[in-house]
């Protein structure tokens, strides 16, 4: 996730505490390395908002690590591996859950968050301006971490939606215009100019019944700018139509300062259920 620019962002605090008398329905195992009291304390903020929203029986593993990242860049999180779920490409954690126990040793989610960045803030009420909130951060990178990205690449002009010749349920749901018939972007051929062109069309979206179900009948609309940007572009929400101050805008691909969003929003929690949650 990146910081973004000030001027387009404002101070907004959705509903913070919605999701504070739910029951968790997830196990997160959390090993810190360079964590502060305050930075953990933020952390498990986000962790236990996402442990009322997923729901598996198999506890979820997260190394997090506080270190140097790339300027502007305020953290990352991913899955440790693929796994080839009867033909499709999932992450750990459901996996796991699909399993029914923990397949591997290696933590589930591996996140790192910046430590030369200066701005953070750590507290409980809303970032002020200037300030970049770090569990509105933890609970995006969470996101990713749980399955929220696809496979979309793109190496010489030519693009991609699949590694080792599997697709996720993420990309099997994309597709090239907002209609239930617009062309599906795992069904154009593997490593071509026509999905490239595609993945940097603006015009991106992810289609299911669920997400139409949370999304006003209407599929979302991903971030998918002219030039391809790896990491952000595909595997986020499109920021124009989900701005801060929206309640799906946890999972675009910016944060402002003193914007403050913790909880995933409705249009990715369909998502996450639409791809094995
Ligand atoms: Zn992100």
């Amino acid at each position: 996730m990146y910081a973004g620019p000030a001027s387009t962002r404002q101070t907004v605090v959705l509903d913070p505490t919605a999701d504070s008398k739910a029951a968790p329905t997830a196990k997160f195992v959390v090993t810190y390395v360079g964590f502060s009291t305050a930075a953990k304390a933020a952390f498990q903020r986000a962790v236990n908002t996402w442990a009322q929203t997923l729901t598996t029986n198999v506890p979820i593993t997260v190394k997090a690590t506080w270190e140097p990242l790339g300027t502007g860049i305020l953290g990352s999180a991913g899955p440790s591996y693929g796994w080839n779920c009867s033909g499709l490409m999932c992450i750990d954690a459901i996996a796991n859950k699909k399993a029914g126990k923990n397949l591997d040793p290696s933590p589930d989610i591996v996140a790192r968050f910046s430590s030369n960045f200066s701005n953070w803030w750590f507290g409980t009420g809303p970032a002020p301006k200037g300030k970049y909130d770090f569990q509105s951060v933890v609970t995006h990178e969470l996101g990713h971490g749980v399955g929220f990205l696809g496979l979309g690449s793109i190496t010489g002009g030519l693009g991609s939606v699949q590694l080792s010749g599997l697709n996720t349920a993420y990309d099997r749901a994309t597709r090239l215009g907002p209609t239930s018939t617009s062309a599906l972007l795992w069904k154009m051929p593997n490593n071509s100019t026509t999905l490239a062109k595609a993945l940097t069309s603006n015009n991106v979206y992810f289609d299911s019944a669920k997400v139409r179900a949370a999304n006003g009948a209407k599929s979302a609309k991903l971030y998918a700018p002219s030039i391809w940007r790896q990491g952000s572009s595909y595997s986020h929400l499109d920021e124009a139509i989900f701005p801060a101050g929206n309640k799906n805008s946890l999972m675009t691909y910016a944060i402002g300062d003193g914007e403050t969003i913790r909880t995933p929003g409705p249009v990715a929690v369909a998502i996450l259920k639409s791809i094995g949650w």
